[in-house]
């Protein structure tokens, strides 16, 4: 029996919450016996809540839309000039280089996609098997495309073996990119991204990083580790749906067939021949999403000012709170890729064995008020490779995570497991 909820709640691991509270943050939900319970949102993985101060910068500047870009009137121009700013914000988020441009996306999905679009023809593109369908998909259509460019890596038993396993594959034949995750959506785990870069650049391959978890989780520098391509959500970074970017080199951008086809992506249009823009406008073709790109921007700005480290603390104690609790648990098996990976971001995966992980999530919202994920996350050739084709449950945290929160899932599955739903 675990005695998690008697430990007091951590004061300075709630801080990073008070300090950035969310939108919601207090929201309760029903319960089977009728009653009402604060939401324990562990499902930031999924999507992180909106910050209160987006919200609140969203309100002030619905009142100044208007379509961007081609508009003469003031309030374009204002619209234009926010929209401009967002992107910058964006860029600079990421630590962008002062060359490198921000192309303004649905979420990470669709910056990936359109990365794939661009990659030069005769490229091949190295992708492990440990990632998220984002970073998956894009690469096997994109090698149906373009005849059998892509190869998929699988993953070795440690990091320093699957970045051995890496290092002879760039040596056997010339790659022009490989992708990896900044942190798996399944357990947190990532390579790190600074010897991916140093084995890629040193075969000539540029490298493109899934920051779908790590920038919202811990930020990214693309000029510390030199990572040529960075993709990122909104949804994840505490901003609303619909809004994500692709920030890096410019080359491949201002010259790759553009994502999509219209309006504002052209220069000029004639019967027999279109002259496209550069990037990032050749990428946003149709109206972009002003309101979505501006309320990412104040995200990226509001963890931009957290205290450093502040946000990784916060998440690292959130996160070690959970392992012990579920690990003390008979049964309980916390997932890890690697053992000798770094520390992972606030995303964990545990299975419970002859449970099926759909009941024991449905137990834990109708019951509890605990908002987990179960399934197999998007990304099935690792969760086969972890052993659990048939599923498992996902833990993850955030800005609003309390520790409170994290207790009580440990209490809730020590119950289910010891008197079942
Ligand atoms: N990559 C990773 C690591 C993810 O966790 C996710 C979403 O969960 C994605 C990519 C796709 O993100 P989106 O659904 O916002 O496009």
């Amino acid at each position: 029996m675990t005695v998690i909820a008697e430990r007091p709640s951590c004061a300075s691991v709630d801080e990073v919450g008070a300090l950035l509270p969310v939108v919601g943050g207090t929201t309760t939900v029903p319960l089977v016996d009728g009653t009402q319970r604060v939401y324990a949102n562990l499902d930031y993985a999924a999507s992180a809540p909106a910050l209160e101060a987006v919200a609140a910068r969203v309100t002030e500047v619905l009142p100044l839309y208007a379509s961007v870009h081609r508009g003469a009137g003031y309030l374009s121009q204002v619209s234009t000039a926010l929209y401009e700013s967002a992107r910058q914000t964006v860029a600079r988020f990421v630590d962008a280089r002062p060359d490198d441009v921000a192309i303004i996306t649905r979420n990470t999905t669709d910056s990936l996609n359109l990365l794939a679009g661009v990659v030069p023809d005769g490229g091949r593109v190295l992708v492990l098997d440990v990632e998220h369908h984002a970073n998956l998909l894009p690469w096997v259509q994109s090698s149906e495309r373009h005849g059998n460019r892509t190869t998929i890596l699988p993953i070795a038993r440690t990091v320093a073996e699957t970045l051995d396993a890496l290092r002879a594959e760039l040596a056997r034949q010339p790659y022009a990119l490989v992708t990896v995750t900044g942190a798996s959506n399944v357990t947190g785990e990532a390579l790190p991204i600074d010897q991916v870069v140093a084995l890629a650049h040193a075969e000539g391959a540029r490298v493109a990083v899934d920051g779908a978890q790590l920038v919202p989780h811990r930020g990214f520098s693309l000029t510390s580790t030199d990572a040529d391509y960075v993709a990122f959500s909104g949804h994840k970074t505490y901003a609303p749906f619909g809004a994500g970017a692709l920030v890096g080199r410019r080359d491949w951008l201002d010259t790759g067939t553009p994502y999509l086809a219209g309006g504002g992506a052209v220069r000029d249009v004639r019967a027999d021949r279109t002259v496209w823009q550069p990037a990032p406008a050749r990428h946003e073709a149709g109206s972009p999403n002003v309101i979505g790109a501006i309320a990412l921007a104040e995200a990226c700005d509001q963890l931009a000012a957290l205290p450093a480290g502040a946000l990784a603390a916060h998440e690292e104690a959130l996160r070690e709170r959970l392992v012990a609790g579920l690990s003390a648990i008979d049964g309980v098996e916390v997932a890890r890729i690697w053992p000798d990976s770094e520390a992972p971001v606030g995303v964990l995966t545990f299975t419970v064995p002859d449970h099926d992980p759909g009941l024991v999530a449905a137990y834990l919202a109708a019951e509890h008020g605990i908002g987990v994920r179960d399934g197999r996350f998007c990304a099935h050739p690792l969760l086969a490779h972890l052993g659990a084709s048939g599923g498992a449950i996902r833990a993850s945290v955030g800005v609003g995570t309390t520790s409170e929160a994290v207790d009580r899932l440990v209490v809730a599955l020590t119950q289910y497991l010891s008197t079942g739903p």
